[in-house]
Formats: structure tokens, C-alpha cells, sequence
């Protein structure tokens, strides 16, 4: 696509890298055709060639964003399906990121929407806060269908995704050694909504790597990735985090990775080096954390597992997180372990398209984010299966909340066969 930036305006380092990423877009159109959004309603404006389109007008003519750039780029689910597609390479979710910025500090949004976006903020990335705010969410939970029905969709979506059961402290800074010798040494990101929502998933991962003899730290200092201020386009916050999450895990020595559990902030960590790369007090080590970040069934894949209990014969639809398939293209591993383990495992078919749920969409788009579960739950519904596995909380969240099926996290299914606990979702059903 040809662009027409002046020099002066290539000179900001982050226009540099979007017009680089619009000049490989070469506007053929396959992307549209994965894109969930364009599934749902057909609009070129909802497609990533539209919303393409739509930031080079923005940032090439350097105007605050208009209501119409806002619409279509909110909808978005950053789900990243439009890269595994896209034949030329555009790097959609650099561009989309920048939109978000430039939507951030130039669009004066309404000031429901405002606030709502502010909590989210400040609650979220901060598991004691979140914690208090599941607390206060637990007695009014029942009424998130007439909550629905009076038009205050996002308050009832928040509701409906929050745990029925008190929520747990989250687990402090702290070591857990390897049984028997030590084999290796792993910093885990405990994640903060992971560890408040669902802490059976921190459990089993350190279950699981403990017992294989792998030492798992949680170092005092790291926190959230950044990823769910990072897609609101509140960078500076996103990056504080990172930054912080940095400190903590180059203080460590001697460590073999960083396992991430949570697909989606796997995919912000191993782009820190991108986000950081004009930072010269964090870039180079930021690089360096890239290359030890690894989604948990990256570093399961490489241990010698072995089944050492007899499970019952489950079949397993494999849900794949779009931030494992398209944002880290970690396909593969999940599937394998689970099958090695000795699980039926089945693909989900349009596996290509996402749940809904998306960091925050599902709470800020509840439409969108309904149609998609609706969807995604018949096409899993139809498999017939026992349980649901997927790599990440947020989609684990999300379908449960439209079907009976026990869903669960791909590691507490792998954790249970070598010789671990029955994930509460499978005791519970
Ligand atoms: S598939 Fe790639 S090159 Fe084609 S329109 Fe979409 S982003 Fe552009
Ligand atoms: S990230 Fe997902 S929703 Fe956004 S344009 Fe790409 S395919 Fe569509």
C-alpha cells in the first residue's frame, strides 16, 4: 500500500514502524474472510483491511481519531487471526496497538465510558483490588439478567464473569523447590486475574513443574503484564509494568525461562523487546526476556512426562486461545501433551475464530462478545465432549459461562495425569 508520511512525521520512531507495516499490506483481502468481527456482520469497516485503511487515514493525516475510527477499532478483538492469514506479513497487532494510543490521547471518549475504562484499569492488573472487587460482585451476581434486560449489558457481562465462590488470596512472592534434584529453575508469572479467578491453574503448573524437578519462583516485584492496559492504549501504565516485571526477573540468576500460563500475557511478555525497544535503560535486557518467555506446554513439551495414574478415558475438545495460535503460534505442543497423556483430544472446528472474550472485550463489547461465545460454545457443543481444555483464563471464563461442560486449563489436565489433583471443574460435574 502506497503511504505518504512526511519526513518529519516518520521521524516519531513508532509512525516509522506503523508505515512500514502499511506499505506490506497489499489490500488483497484474505484476511477478511478469518477476521471474527467481519464473520459477525460483514462490514469492511469490521474487517483488518478496513481497519487498516481506517488507521492510515488516521495517522498519515495526523488527526485526533474520529468517532467512526473508534467504533470499528473498539471492535476489535486483537485476536490476531488476520496475521496467520495475512500472506504478506503485516504485523497487524503493532498497528492496532498504535491506533490505540493515538485513540487514547486524542478522542475525547463519553464519560460513562470513560470511567468504566478507568476502573477496569485500576482494578484488574492488581489481584488485591480485583480480589475486593469479586468480593463486593458475589451478592449481586443474581441479578445480572435483570441488569441485562434494563440495558446495562456491561455491568450484567462483569457479573456473569465473575466466580460464583469467594475468591482466594493471591500467592505472594515466594520459591517452591524441585522434588528430588533439581533439573531446573523457572520464574512463573502468576498472573492477575489467573491467581484471583482461578488459582487452581497456578497450582497445577507448580504441581506439575515441582514434581518434574523444576524449582518455580515467584519473585517479589513482578506483577501483571501490562497486556490489559496495553490494549485500552494506556501505554505509559503498561509499560511501568513491564518495566517492573523486567527488574524482578533479571534480579533472578541462573534461570532456564519464564512460564506463562495465561496465553494472552504470554504474547505482550514476548513482545516486550518491541514495546521497549527505544527505551535504552530496558531494551537490551527486554530483548533478553523475549527469548526466555515460553507458554507452559513449551516448557511441559521438553520435560520427560510420563502418565502415572489412570485416568478415565476423556475426550477433550482442544479449544485454542487466539494468543497461543496466532499471536505466539504455539499450536502444536498443548495437543501433543494432552494426547501422550492419554486423552481423545478433539479439534474445535472453525478453530480459527475467537471465543469473545479477549482481555476486556467481553466486557466492553458485551454484543460482540455474546455472539462469539454463542458460537464457539455450539461448534464445541456439537464435538460431544467431556471437558473443554484451553491455555487461557480469560477463554476458560468466557465459555463456561454458555455451557454446562467442564472447562478447564490444558495444564490441570496434564498436571491430574502425572500423578496430580482432579481439576475442580471435573470433580464439580
Ligand atoms: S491479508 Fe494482509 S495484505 Fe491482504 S488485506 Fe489483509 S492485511 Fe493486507
Ligand atoms: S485482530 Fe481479529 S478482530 Fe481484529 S482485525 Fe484482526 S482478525 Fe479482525
Amino acid at each position: 500500500m502506497q503511504t505518504n508520511f512526511t519526513l518529519a512525521q516518520l521521524a516519531d520512531p513508532q509512525v516509522a514502524a506503523s508505515e512500514k507495516i502499511l506499505r506490506a499490506c497489499v489490500h488483497c483481502g484474505f484476511c477478511t474472510a478469518t477476521c471474527p468481527t467481519y464473520v459477525l456482520d460483514g462490514n469492511e469497516l469490521d474487517s483488518p483491511r478496513g481497519r487498516i485503511y481506517l488507521i492510515k487515514e488516521m495517522l498519515e493525516h495526523d488527526r485526533p481519531a474520529t468517532a467512526e475510527v473508534v467504533l470499528h477499532i473498539d471492535r476489535c478483538l486483537s485476536c490476531l487471526a488476520c496475521m496467520t492469514t495475512c500472506p504478506s506479513g503485516v504485523h497487524y497487532m503493532h498497528l492496532v496497538d498504535h491506533a490505540r494510543v493515538h485513540i487514547e490521547d486524542t478522542y475525547d471518549r463519553p464519560l460513562i465510558e470513560r470511567a468504566l475504562r478507568a476502573t477496569l484499569a485500576s482494578l484488574l492488573p492488581y489481584p488485591q483490588r480485583f480480589r475486593l472487587a469479586l468480593f463486593a460482585a458475589l451478592p449481586a451476581k443474581p441479578f445480572a439478567p435483570l441488569l441485562e434486560a434494563i440495558g446495562l449489558k456491561r455491568l450484567a457481562a462483569m457479573l456473569r464473569l465473575a466466580p460464583w465462590r469467594v475468591p482466594q488470596r493471591p500467592l505472594g512472592p515466594q520459591t517452591f523447590p524441585a522434588v528430588g534434584a533439581r533439573k531446573g529453575r523457572v520464574a512463573l508469572l502468576a498472573g492477575c486475574v489467573n491467581d484471583v479467578m482461578a488459582p487452581q491453574i497456578n497450582a497445577a503448573t507448580i504441581a506439575v513443574l515441582t514434581r518434574h524437578g523444576i524449582e518455580v519462583v515467584l519473585p517479589r516485584g513482578a506483577g501483571c503484564c501490562g497486556s490489559l492496559v496495553h490494549h485500552m492504549g494506556r501505554d505509559e501504565e503498561a509499560l511501568v509494568q513491564a518495566r517492573a516485571n523486567i527488574d524482578a526477573w533479571t534480579a533472578l540468576e541462573g534461570l532456564d525461562a519464564i512460564v506463562i500460563n495465561t496465553s494472552g500475557c504470554g504474547t505482550t511478555v514476548k513482545d516486550y523487546g518491541f514495546m521497549l525497544r527505544t527505551d535504552p535503560a530496558y531494551a537490551e535486557r527486554a530483548a533478553g526476556i523475549c527469548g526466555l518467555a515460553k507458554d507452559v506446554s513449551e516448557y511441559l513439551a521438553a520435560l520427560p512426562l510420563k502418565p502415572v495414574q489412570r485416568i478415565p478415558e476423556l475426550v477433550v475438545a482442544y479449544h485454542a486461545a487466539c494468543s497461543l495460535q496466532h499471536g505466539q503460534r504455539v499450536n502444536r505442543q498443548p495437543k501433543e501433551l494432552l494426547l501422550k497423556l492419554g486423552f481423545a483430544v478433539k479439534d474445535v472446528p472453525d478453530g480459527h475464530l475467537c471465543c469473545g472474550s479477549a482481555g476486556t472485550y467481553n466486557i466492553l463489547q458485551p454484543d460482540f462478545a455474546r455472539r462469539l461465545r454463542e458460537r464457539k460454545v455450539g461448534t464445541i457443543e456439537r464435538l460431544r465432549p467431556d471437558v473443554i481444555a484451553a491455555g487461557n483464563i480469560g477463554c476458560i471464563t468466557q465459555i463456561a459461562a454458555g455451557t454446562k461442560l467442564p472447562a478447564v486449563h490444558t495444564v490441570e489436565l496434564i498436571d491430574w495425569a502425572t500423578g496430580g489433583a482432579c481439576p475442580p471443574a471435573l470433580r464439580a460435574s
